[in-house]
C-alpha cells in the first residue's frame, strides 16, 4: 500500500540483517550443505560426513577432521562478516579458500537452530556452542568440527513453504556433496539420511602410487559411474596463465539432459556461460541436435584473473579475460576429442 507519511531511517537489527543475508545464501537445505562442506574443506579436512534428517529440513550435521575452531573463537565464527580467511583487499583479490565473506554461519544460524562442536589440536577437550542461547560448555569430540543445523527456516515460515518434498531436498543435498567430491578426490565423503548411508566416496589421495589423473578418474568413476570414465578422454592443456584438466565424454556418451556437466574454477564448482559455451562449441562438429555432452573440467587460473566475489553463493565468477579462458577450454576439449581418433587412425594404418 502507498504510504504518504515518511518514516525515519533506522539501522536494522542484527538478527534481521542476517535473515536478509540468509535469503541470498540459504535457499534450501542443499545451500547449507554446500556452505558447511566448503568450511570443512577450508579447514583441511580429509574426511567429511554429512548427516541429514527429513531431506535436511529437520537436521543437517556436517562433521570434519579439520583444524577445528578454538574455544574463544566459537562465538566469533557465528558473527556476521567475521572470517579467518582474508584480512585485507589484497587477500580478497588473491583468495584461494572456498569461503571469505564470513557470512554463512551467521546467516544459517539466523534461520535455524545451530550448534558448533569443535576441538583444535592443542585443546584437552572439545567445546559446544549453542547459537541461540550462547551457552558454551565442554563436550567430547576428536579434533575437528561438527556443525549441527536443526529446523531450517523454522523462524521464517515463508521460506519453509517453498521447500519441496524430503526426497527432492535430499537429492539436492547429495548433488551439493557430489560437486565437492568431484573436485577433491583426496577427501573422503559420506552422506547419511535418516540413519542410512546414502553415498560414500572413499578418499583416494594421489602420490607415488597413484597419479593425480588416476585419482580423479577413480573418483569420477565412483561418483558418476564407470561408464563416465570408460566413455571419456583426459583433457590437459596449458595456455599462458590458464590450465585445463579433467575428462570430456566422447560424443556417444552424450545425454538428453545437461546433468553430467561439471565445471570448476580453482577447485570451486561454478555455473558459467563462458565455460559451458566453450565446452559446447568443442562438440560443434561431432554432436548434433539437443544432445548434451558430458564432462568434468577443471580450470586453474591465477586467482587475480578471476573475480569470485560476484554473488553471495560464489557459484558465478567473472574472468578478467573471458576470451582467453573460452579459447583455452574450447581447444582443450577439441584436442582431447581429436586424440583418440588420431590414435585409432594410426593403429588402423599399421
Ligand atoms: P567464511 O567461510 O566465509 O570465513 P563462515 O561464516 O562460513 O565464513 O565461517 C566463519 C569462520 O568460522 C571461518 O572463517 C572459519 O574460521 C570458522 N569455521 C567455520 N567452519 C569451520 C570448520 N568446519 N572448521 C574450522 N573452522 C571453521
Ligand atoms: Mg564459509
Amino acid at each position: 500500500p502507498a504510504r504518504t507519511e515518511r518514516r525515519p531511517i533506522r539501522d536494522l537489527p542484527d538478527e534481521l540483517i542476517s535473515q536478509i543475508a540468509a535469503g541470498e545464501v540459504v535457499e534450501r537445505p542443499a545451500s547449507v550443505v554446500r556452505e558447511l562442506v566448503d568450511n570443512a574443506l577450508d579447514a583441511g579436512a580429509t574426511q567429511i560426513t554429512v548427516r541429514l534428517m527429513a531431506g535436511g529440513v529437520r537436521l543437517i550435521a556436517v562433521e570434519d577432521d579439520g583444524c577445528g575452531i578454538p574455544q574463544d573463537e566459537l562465538p566469533v565464527a557465528l558473527r556476521r562478516h567475521a572470517t579467518s580467511k582474508i584480512r585485507d583487499l589484497h587477500d580478497l583479490e588473491t583468495v584461494c579458500t572456498m569461503g571469505f565473506r564470513g557470512e554463512a554461519l551467521a546467516a544459517i544460524a539466523s534461520v535455524s537452530e545451530t550448534a558448533l562442536l569443535s576441538r583444535t589440536a592443542g585443546q584437552a577437550s572439545a567445546f559446544l556452542l549453542d547459537a541461540r542461547s550462547g551457552e558454551l560448555r565442554p563436550a567430547a569430540r576428536a579434533q575437528g568440527t561438527t556443525v549441527e543445523v536443526k529446523e531450517l527456516f523454522f523462524s521464517t515460515p515463508a521460506r519453509r513453504k517453498f521447500l519441496k518434498t524430503d526426497a527432492t531436498e535430499l537429492a539436492h543435498c547429495v548433488e551439493a556433496v557430489r560437486r565437492h567430491a568431484l573436485a577433491r578426490p583426496d577427501v573422503g565423503f559420506a552422506v547419511w539420511h535418516e540413519g542410512k548411508l546414502v553415498e560414500q566416496w572413499r578418499a583416494c589421495p594421489s602420490g607415488p602410487e597413484l597419479s593425480a589423473d588416476d585419482a580423479l578418474a577413480r573418483r569420477l568413476a565412483d561418483v558418476l559411474g564407470e561408464d563416465f570414465v570408460a566413455q571419456s578422454v583426459p583433457v590437459l592443456r596449458r595456455v599462458g596463465p590458464v590450465t585445463i584438466t579433467g575428462r570430456a565424454g566422447v560424443p556417444d556418451a552424450a545425454r538428453s539432459r545437461p546433468d553430467h556437466q561439471y565445471c570448476y574454477v580453482n577447485g570451486r564448482f561454478v555455473r558459467d556461460k563462458v565455460l559451458t559455451h566453450a565446452a559446447r562449441s568443442a562438440y560443434e562438429d561431432v554432436l548434433h541436435g539437443q544432445r548434451q555432452p558430458v564432462y568434468a573440467l577443471y580450470v586453474e587460473i591465477d586467482p587475480a584473473r578471476v573475480d569470485v566475489n560476484v554473488h553471495p553463493t560464489k557459484i558465478e565468477v567473472r574472468f578478467r579475460d573471458s576470451r582467453e579462458v573460452h579459447q583455452a577450454v574450447r581447444h582443450a576439449v577439441e584436442d582431447a576429442l581429436a586424440a583418440p581418433r588420431a590414435a585409432l587412425a594410426t593403429a588402423a594404418a599399421t
